[in-house]
């Protein structure tokens, strides 16, 4: 099963979008419901949390939840409750389990996501990406307390 990548929408810090995102389950049917169980995986666009440039990443991790027939659940609203519950209706998906898919992924993304160990990130004194060159914000920069000091001398010239 291979949910199409354009139903991802990712609103999520650091997440760009899902380039590709498939879904393995392995099902188990017991009497009117059926246990799911498997892995997300996925190519994501995310933004580095260094540089703030767009990288692609390979996520992946587990999924499961558990498939309801429908008419068991009449006057119900189809909305996925906090355990995971998806609802089918003649052996079709009835809710959308996009949520499910964008909750695993989020989960298996990484809190700081980074291009690169080695991603120098941003200048902050004026922002330049340090991965594309080298700015003078550092070779300019001047203790304060040397400030001070200049400023006492330059009183007791006057
Ligand atoms: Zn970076
Ligand atoms: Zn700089």
């Amino acid at each position: 099963m291979t949910e199409e990548p354009a139903r991802l929408e990712f609103d999520f810090e650091g997440f760009k979008k899902a380039l590709k995102v498939t879904v393995q389950l392995s099902i188990q049917k017991t009497d009117d419901e059926y246990f799911c169980q498997g892995e997300v995986s996925g190519v994501v666009d995310m933004e580095c949390a260094r540089c703030l440039g767009t990288f692609q990443v390979e996520l992946s991790g587990p999924i499961d939840f558990i498939l309801r027939s429908q008419e068991e659940q009449a006057g119900q609203s189809d909305v996925l409750d906090d355990e995971d519950y998806a609802y089918f209706e003649r052996n079709e998906l009835r809710s959308d389990i996009t949520e499910l898919v964008r909750q695993a992924l989020i989960l298996a993304a990484p809190m700081k996501p980074i291009c690169d160990e080695a991603c120098r990130g941003l200048c902050p004194g004026c922002g330049a990406n340090l991965n594309e060159k080298t700015c003078t914000c550092a070779a300019g920069k001047t203790d304060p307390r040397w400030d001070e000091l200049k400023r006492l001398l330059d009183r007791s010239q006057q």
